[in-house]
């Protein structure tokens, strides 16, 4: 039966018992499972497949099968479950963009509205975000108020650049529209189409 979240041993609080690990064990988890219990390997990878959040296709697993090719272990069933996976992750997020979000640069100024608190500065920003005419957008308040949109924007994240200036009472938080989620798409894209083209360089 496959490994599921749920059935994970939990501490006296509840909280799974679980050693986050890296790319480098999985190699090594699987280049030896594989070689010597099948069944083992392939309740291995479940188990790995089985909790996303936690072992993480982008941090854990295209990485490990990079690594496990580049050692040439190619075969098993640990490495075809995870390596299958792999390919799956890669070619849905490459599909994706197409689909949500076109790998096209912005055509107006309107910008995701990525901004999940609903205070009166941070809706006004978020006004400010799907403005397809607005460039610039300036909040003039008390230093706490900017401190606190300036967080937002960073941990949003918002398609925006600030800079304050310390001119009058209170002082300004200019923020500047840019092109960092598209940017962000584009690299990962490339990434995803060079990590894709050496997990199918091996031979069927
Ligand atoms: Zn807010």
């Amino acid at each position: 039966m496959a490994a599921t979240p749920e059935k994970a041993p939990k501490d006296q609080w509840g909280r799974s018992q679980l050693v986050r690990p890296d790319s480098a064990s999985l190699v090594g988890v699987i280049a030896v499972v594989d070689r010597i219990d099948p069944a083992l390997a392939k309740r291995s990878a479940e188990h790995v497949l089985a909790w996303p959040r936690h072992f993480g296709l982008d941090a854990l697993v295209v990485p490990a099968m990079k690594r496990l090719l580049q050692s040439k272990h190619r075969t098993g069933n640990g490495f075809t479950a995870l390596h299958d996976a792999a390919v799956d992750h890669l070619r849905q997020r490459i599909a994706e963009p197409r689909i949500a979000e076109p790998l096209e640069a912005p055509r107006s100024w309107a910008r995701p509205k990525t901004v999940r608190c609903d205070c009166e500065p941070c809706k006004q920003l978020s006004r400010f975000l799907v403005d397809p005419n607005e460039e610039c957008w300036t909040l003039r308040a008390a230093q706490q108020i900017r401190t606190h949109v300036e967080y937002t924007i960073r941990h949003a994240p918002a398609d925006v650049d600030c800079e304050t200036v310390r001119r009058g009472s209170p002082h300004s938080l200019i923020c500047t529209k840019n092109q960092a989620s598209y940017q962000r798409r584009v690299i990962q894209r490339k990434l995803d189409l060079a990590d894709l083209a050496i997990l199918q360089g091996r031979p069927k």
